[in-house]
């Protein structure tokens, strides 16, 4: 194999300047001065000549690494892995390439209690856990600077773990050097005892903290005060249900990968609309479907088949019914109004603010298009977006509205 790679060297290089639009100074300064040292195992090795050694290394492995790679296995028609090292052996360990190093860090990933299927790949992003990615991706790239503690709280099963671990994941693969740990607090606790100020001396030494948890700091229990007003100096983001789009593209995305099983979007639509308040659910009666219809080759998951399937975990008679109407009973009842003011043609505040929290919860809980919730209150489709954007708006910025729609939520959906 290195005599083919050395032959072909010259061409391969070729067809990686034009295919690549590399120009000709950095060909020169970059290229050029790659020499071929090995292939054994898979593993091509190049050795880099040129300029300012370490960080040129650095610089040619995040430009050009890849385009290399895909250069070389098309000329040679072999799946191989490349590595560029400096004469004296030295490796640029900012980036984990190489089937060693890979083997490596699911080695990492594995002594910090993570598993390496939670990244941030994986990870669908919609309106409702959109705020927690950003900043859980903010922190991931610059650990211990933004920040710090990170709280993440939700619902179970909306993705926290998941964001949790896609942070840890994401600083082990950056960065060799970094420990991660991934720990329950109640076995922390356990073993060190006093959280508090192992809480502080990490904090104070810039290492970053992120927890995940069903409640809000204040509510937390078994931890002390004095622990909770760190938490709470940090930043608390939250993540909510994932809405109809959401859970689609959660459900496409475990779909596209699905070899061999036609899939027909009705048994998603099916599910999608049967499982809105926990991701761990609508992946459980996906994963059932697909397992059944693996038993049996050559079927394709339909509506029929989800529904019969699924009978078991979709009970009829269980299922909850929020429409609009009853969101707008719950929310005139709350605000002591009744339900002829909401959908009147009234524009005090009083009435407008409580109807525009109507808007934002029938979207919310329900399917149904922005026109059908304009026809239940009796406004347009302009009234509804603005009213939903606003709501959207307060709840960010206040948390006394924050408060009344959680509860508003509760009443509607007290599961
Ligand atoms: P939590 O910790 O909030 O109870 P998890 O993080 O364990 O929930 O999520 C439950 C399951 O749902 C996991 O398998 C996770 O991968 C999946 N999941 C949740 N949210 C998403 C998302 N936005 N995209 C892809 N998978 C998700
Ligand atoms: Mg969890």
């Amino acid at each position: 194999m290195f005599e083919v790679l050395s032959e072909k060297w010259p061409e391969i290089l070729d067809f990686f300047k034009s295919e690549y639009d590399v120009s000709d100074v950095s060909f020169k300064t970059w290229i050029l001065p790659l020499e071929i040292k090995s292939v054994e195992d898979g593993l091509v090795t190049l050795v880099f000549t040129g300029p300012s050694e370490s960080q040129g290394l650095k610089y040619i492995n995040k430009k050009y690494l890849s385009f290399l790679k895909v250069s070389i296995c098309e000329s040679l028609d072999e799946d191989l892995d490349l590595q560029i090292i400096l004469p004296n052996g030295e490796m640029d360990n900012s980036i984990a390439t190489t089937n060693e190093s890979k083997a490596q860090l699911l080695d990492r990933i594995k002594d910090s209690n993570l598993s390496e299927k939670f990244t941030f790949d994986s990870f669908v992003v919609g309106s409702n856990n959109n705020a927690a990615q950003v900043t859980a991706l903010a922190v991931a790239e610059s650990p211990g600077e933004t920040y710090n503690p990170l709280y993440i709280y939700g619902g179970v099963g909306l993705g926290k773990t998941h964001l949790l671990q896609a942070i840890g994941n994401f600083v082990l693969e950056q960065n060799p050097e970094a420990t991660v740990l991934y720990t329950y607090s109640e076995s922390f606790v356990n073993e060190v005892i006093d959280l508090f100020n192992i809480f502080n001396d990490l904090h104070m030494k810039h290492k970053q903290i992120v927890i995940t948890s069903d409640k809000i700091p204040k509510d937390m229990e078994g931890i002390s005060e004095r622990l909770i007003n760190r938490f709470e100096m940090g930043l608390t983001v939250d993540i909510q249900n994932p809405d109809y789009e959401t859970r689609m593209a959660i459900l496409l995305n475990k779909a596209k990968q699905e070899s061999g099983i036609e899939i027909d979007n009705s048994a998603l639509d099916y599910i999608a609309n049967n499982f809105i308040s926990n991701v761990r659910e609508l992946e459980g009666s996906y994963n059932k479907l697909v397992a059944y219809a693996k038993m049996k080759p050559g079927t394709v998951i339909d509506l029929d088949f989800a529904k019969d399937i699924l009978k078991d975990m979709i009970d009829p008679d269980n299922k909850k019914n929020i429409t609009c109407e009853s969101i707008i009973e719950i929310v005139a009842e709350h605000f002591d109004l009744s339900t002829k003011d909401l959908i009147s043609d009234k524009r005090s505040a009083d009435i407008a603010w409580p109807r525009q929290i109507c808007m934002y919860l029938c979207r919310y809980f329900t399917d149904d298009k922005l026109e059908t919730i304009a026809k239940a209150l009796n406004k347009t489709h302009g009234n509804v977006i603005y009213g939903i954007d606003k709501v959207k708006k307060e709840i960010e910025t206040d948390p006394n509205t924050r408060a009344t729609v959680e509860v508003l939520k509760k009443k509607v959906d007290p599961e």
